[in-house]
């Protein structure tokens, strides 16, 4: 039954990364996300619902448009996969309770700023407002309480503020402020601090990585939305497990 009910999340997951695809590109451009039929970014040709299958027509298609067999970006399928293995991770951990639709919700988020921050260095108010009302809520429901939501939205907004008035701006970005923000109301302030700890993680490696294969010098500006993205993601998943194998370190 639990194998049965995961495959059915995976399915819905891949279905909902494909929305997602379709929001951060029409968020790009600036065009409704209900409105008109999909279509391929290079030859504006209307996408056939046959080629419409999430993952499955990237496979088919072999990653090339059927009408000007240009390459489609690898973002596409990798977005409907990383949305599915994030819903069905949550799932495992939380079975069909009301911690995880409000999970899946919030990562569907996510999703979206780490790709928008990936590609464009930006984190939109567009998002983040929702973003922002949709996670206090969700906290309530949860019963994360009224404190620890407003403690974790002070503690991840004021930590990169006070970044940001050091540097001036030039570490990070006003949007990092209000993600932080927003990951402190959807976390609450304990696993925020996990979150922050596994982000910085994730980005002095990657970032060591970078300049030591001389991609990145030491002044480049990486988006660091997009750990801090992959460690709410970490977090909502395994950030209470996190939480008690530390208390149990200082314990013993
Ligand atoms: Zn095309």
């Amino acid at each position: 039954m639990i194998v049965l009910t995961a495959i059915l999340v995976f399915i819905v997951g891949i279905s909902i990364g494909s929305f997602l695809n379709v929001v951060i590109w029409r968020l790009h451009t600036q065009e409704g996300f209900l409105r008109g039929r999909s279509y391929c970014p290079k030859c504006r040709t209307t996408i056939r619902a046959k080629d419409l299958i999430p993952l499955l027509s990237y496979i088919f298609l072999r990653g090339r448009c059927r009408d000007c067999g240009k390459t489609i970006s690898w973002q596409y399928p990798a977005v409907e996969l990383a949305t599915a293995l994030a819903f069905v991770g949550l799932f495992l951990r939380y079975s069909l309770s009301e911690e995880f639709i409000i999970y899946c919700i919030y990562t569907a988020f996510l999703i979206i700023v780490f790709v928008f921050d990936l590609k464009h260095y930006l984190i939109l108010d567009r998002v983040m407002l929702p973003a922002a009302v949709i996670s206090f809520v969700g906290g309530l429901l949860i019963g994360l309480g009224f404190q620890r939501i407003l403690i974790g939205a002070i503690i991840g907004g004021g930590f990169f503020m006070i970044q940001f008035l050091i540097s001036r701006g030039k570490w990070i970005g006003g949007g990092d402020i209000r993600l932080g923000a927003v990951i402190g109301l959807m976390l609450g302030w304990e696993k925020l601090l996990a979150a922050l700890f596994i982000s910085y993680l994730a980005g002095s490696f990657f970032g060591l990585g970078l300049v030591a294969s001389g991609r990145k010098k030491w002044q480049s500006r990486l988006p660091f939305g997009v750990f801090l993205t992959a460690g709410t993601l970490i977090a909502l998943i395994w950030g209470g497990d996190l939480i008690n194998w530390y208390m149990d370190l200082l314990g013993s």
